[in-house]
Order: structure tokens, then C-alpha cells, then sequence
């Protein structure tokens, strides 16, 4: 017999936990699918699960400068990214809201980043590790404002970070969204979304069809577009040189992905004995610049304490473009692949210089991997948005979008927030039908 539920949540991971959580907890009977493994415990809230020797990863290779393509990844069990991730949650900022669909403002969507159900500390600055405090002291002095609440305060700023952590572990929305109601299927990767007339009816999966009347993909930014093209949803050309049957022909799909590029430098700055419990990043500051703005991140730890199979054992802070112009794709064929057009140089030199003034810093800049990618199947008013202010494929009955693929533009703080609180609305979006 054919498996069924009222509505299919695709993917475990941030977005997914509030979607099938929320909407279970009004009773709808809802099956959340997730590729990988069951939940872990809770880890520690200064090791980022995601190296070379841990399981339960998306793993993809990025672009991340013409011809360099490396090893990145993201979460890939239930909790998704919110399990492995830095625990840093900021909300936007109410600028970033221009390219949104109308009526998503900061205004509107502040108390949806309040409902959040993840539990927010901050570290006192006398606790805090050298790389924070002396960042702090440094802002100070360079007559940057220094606030406790970040969330209240615009660029230029600095302060500690708001953290989804308790007594030293990181707490996902896993753990905090998903209750006994909630149905969660984990080890069963969905290969597509069935089809019927243009309306989704359910999804085909690796142990076969499960039939639904909505279907929610929260596959996350690299694995949301690749689902709708193998699917038959994007542009038509690529659907079609996936061989997948044509659907909706929808350019945007996989297209115009923004993200935060990070450069690293050492820092000058003696890291004292590792304390897992203690978060990578415990204060950040937010400087405007001509070219744009940028986030310093003085890290706790080399992460090659933090990083299981990381060989750096160099204590680093990171420059980020927050304002990026390099844009994304989610190229669909069989390797996992994010291509990247477009370069923040500039605005990267700009910040690097920036840090120099402001922290011990030696030796060059290194690129990093950009891990905050949104807008690969994104919300917008126009028809080359792919989903509509309801999270609604265009051209599609019944199904949609409510992860990090579906927010616009990423914000100029981490995501992480602004996902969740994405997904709580549209929760609340789907259960007012
Ligand atoms: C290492 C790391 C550190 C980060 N640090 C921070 C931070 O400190 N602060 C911050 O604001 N942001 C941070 N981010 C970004 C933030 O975590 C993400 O933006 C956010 O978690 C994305 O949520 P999501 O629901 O869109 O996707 P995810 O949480 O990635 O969830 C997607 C889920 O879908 C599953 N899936 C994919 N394809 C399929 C399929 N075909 N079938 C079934 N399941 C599927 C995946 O296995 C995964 O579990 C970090 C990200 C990473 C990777």
C-alpha cells in the first residue's frame, strides 16, 4: 500500500523541524522525510561536526574562485545545518527586506523571530575568550559602538553574539521542534516531487511513492533545487539535460543563490587550553565600508581543534562580505556542485585592512568556503522569483518552498535566524490554507 499523509515535509534539517513540528502540533498528519541518520545528542557548542571524519553530511563541491573547486558541507541528518552549525543567531537587519515579497518587512516578521522555540544565551565579555574581548576592546576604542543585544543596533557595531546553546550545547530546532506527533522518516532520500496536471500529489522516494496533498520542500539551498529540477522545475534546458519530464519552465531555479564569502587571518593571539563547551564565535562586529559591509569574526579556537580532520592549527579571524555581489548556482547534474560568478574582492581588502587596524593580525588572507547560501529557489513578486510570497512554486498546485532556498537575499547578519522564522510563517501561511 502506498504510503500518505496530509502534508510531506522534504528534508529534517533548520526548516524542515519547524515546518513538520508546527504543523503536527495542529494536527495535521505530516511525514517529514530526511536522506540521512537519526538525530544525534546534543553536541558541544565549540566543535563544528563538520570534517572529514564525521557522518551525516551533505557533502558538495564549491567554486569558490574561478577553477578552485573545494570540499564543502552542510548538515545532512535530522537538525540539518542547525546541528552542526556555529549557533550564532542574529536577525536581519530591517534593509535587508527590500528584494522581499510585499508585506515581509522587519516589522512583520519580528514576532515570528520571537516565537523562535531555541533556547538564546550570550557570553559575558569578562568570560569571553581573548579573540572576543580583544575584539570588543579594540571597537571600543576605534569608537565603534559596542552593544549587548545585537539584534537592537545597525552597522557599524560590535557585541557579543545571541547563541542557540545551553549549558555548552548546541541546541537544534531537532531537538526543540520535534515532538512525539511528528512523524519523521530518516534514511529515506526523496528522488523527485510526483506530479499530476501541475499539481503535486506526493513524492517518489528510494523505497518508493508516498502520495500527499501538499509537499514543503526544506532540502536546504543545495538540495531544495536540485529536487525541483529533477522534478521537471527550472529552467527548461537544464530539466532537460538532467532527462527529467518538463514541468514548469522556471529560469530562477538553482540561480541567483546569495552568500557571505569569508577571507581568514591569523591572529596574533594565544588561544589558552580548548574548552569545547565554548562557542567558536562569541562577539562579531559589523563595519560599513565604501565597498560595502563586512562581519569580523575573531574565532575562539584554531579550527583544527574545532574541525575533526582539519589540519590548521593557526588561530584565525574571519573577514566576511556581508553585502556580497558573487552570485550562485546549484548546478543539477550528478556531483553536487555550487558554481560562483562574480567577486567581493574589493570589499574583502577593504575589511581585511579594516581588521589589521583593529586586531594582531599576521601573514596573508585566505578564502574560506561561504556556508550561509539562500535564494536558490526564492520568494519574490516577479516571475522570475520561483516561488511566490506564499512559498508557492509558480505554476505549480500544492507545493512549496519554506527553507533557506526560499529566503530572497541573504541577510547582512548569519541566516540561521531568519530561516527559522521564515519557516514559522509560512507554517502559519499553510495552516491558514
Ligand atoms: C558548518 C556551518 C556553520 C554555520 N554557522 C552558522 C551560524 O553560526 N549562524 C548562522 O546564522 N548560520 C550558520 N550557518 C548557516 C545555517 O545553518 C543555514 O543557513 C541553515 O541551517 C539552513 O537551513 P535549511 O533548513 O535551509 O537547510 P538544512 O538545515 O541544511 O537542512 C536541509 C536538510 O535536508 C536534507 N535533504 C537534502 N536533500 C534531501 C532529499 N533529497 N531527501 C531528503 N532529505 C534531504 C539534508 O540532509 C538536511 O538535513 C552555518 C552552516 C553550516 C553548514
Amino acid at each position: 500500500m502506498t504510503e500518505s499523509a496530509e502534508v510531506v515535509v522534504v528534508g529534517a534539517g533548520s526548516a524542515g523541524c519547524v515546518v513538520a513540528g508546527r504543523l503536527a502540533a495542529a494536527g495535521v498528519h505530516v511525514l517529514l522525510f530526511e536522506a540521512g541518520p537519526a538525530q544525534l545528542p546534543s553536541s558541544a557548542v565549540g566543535l563544528l561536526p563538520v570534517g572529514s571524519r564525521d557522518e551525516g553530511l551533505l557533502r558538495y563541491g564549491d567554486e569558490v574562485a574561478p577553477g578552485t573547486v573545494v570540499g564543502a558541507a552542510r548538515g545532512g541528518r535530522v537538525g540539518g545545518s542547525s546541528a552542526v552549525n556555529g549557533a550564532y543567531l542574529l536577525r536581519a537587519r530591517p534593509g535587508d527586506f527590500g528584494p522581499w515579497p510585499a508585506g515581509w518587512t522587519f516589522e512583520s516578521m519580528s514576532p515570528y523571530y520571537e516565537r523562535i522555540l531555541l533556547p538564546r544565551v550570550r557570553v559575558p565579555i569578562e568570560d569571553m575568550a581573548p579573540a572576543g574581548r580583544s575584539l570588543l576592546a579594540a571597537a571600543t576604542a576605534a569608537r565603534v559602538p559596542v552593544v549587548s543585544d545585537l539584534d537592537e543596533a545597525e552597522a557599524p557595531v560590535a557585541g557579543p553574539v545571541t547563541l542557540n546553546a545551553a549549558r555548552g550545547l548546541r541546541v537544534d530546532t531537532a531537538a526543540a521542534y520535534l515532538g512525539p506527533g511528528v512523524d519523521v522518516r530518516e534514511g529515506r532520500i526523496v528522488r523527485r516531487v510526483r506530479g499530476r496536471r501541475r499539481r503535486a500529489i506526493g513524492v517518489e522516494t528510494d523505497a518508493g511513492p508516498v502520495a500527499a496533498e501538499l509537499v514543503v520542500l526544506c532540502a536546504g539551498s543545495v538540495g531544495t533545487p536540485r529536487l525541483l529540477l529533477r522534478s521537471g522545475i527550472g529552467a527548461a534546458r537544464t530539466v532537460a539535460e538532467l532527462g527529467a519530464e518538463p514541468v514548469v519552465d522556471l529560469p530562477g531555479v538553482g540561480r541567483g543563490g546569495t552568500d557571505h564569502p569569508e577571507v581568514t587571518l591569523p591572529l596574533a593571539l594565544d588561544p589558552g587550553p580548548h574548552d569545547p563547551s565554548r562557542p567558536i564565535l562569541e562577539a562579531v562586529a559589523h563595519l560599513v565600508l565604501p565597498e560595502g559591509e563586512v562581519e569580523i569574526r575573531p574565532y575562539t579556537a584554531p579550527f583544527g581543534r574545532a574541525i575533526g580532520g582539519v589540519d590548521d592549527p593557526v588561530l584565525r579571524v574571519g573577514v566576511a562580505a556581508m553585502t556580497s555581489k558573487q552570485r550562485a548556482e546549484v548546478l543539477g547534474g550528478a556531483g553536487v556542485r555550487v558554481h560562483r560568478s562574480g567577486s567581493d574582492a574589493a570589499l574583502l581588502a577593504a575589511g581585511v585592512a579594516s581588521v589589521r587596524d583593529l586586531l594582531p593580525t599576521r601573514g596573508e588572507a585566505v578564502l574560506g568556503v561561504p556556508l550561509h547560501l539562500c535564494g536558490t529557489a526564492r520568494m519574490g513578486d516577479s516571475d522570475e522569483a520561483p516561488a511566490d510570497g506564499a512559498g508557492r512554486i509558480r505554476g505549480v498546485e500544492g507545493l512549496y518552498v519554506a527553507d533557506g532556498s526560499a529566503v530572497p537575499v541573504v541577510p547582512t547578519r548569519g541566516p540561521h535566524a531568519t530561516v527559522i522564522a521564515v519557516a514559522e510563517r509560512l507554517s502559519e501561511v499553510l495552516l491558514r490554507g
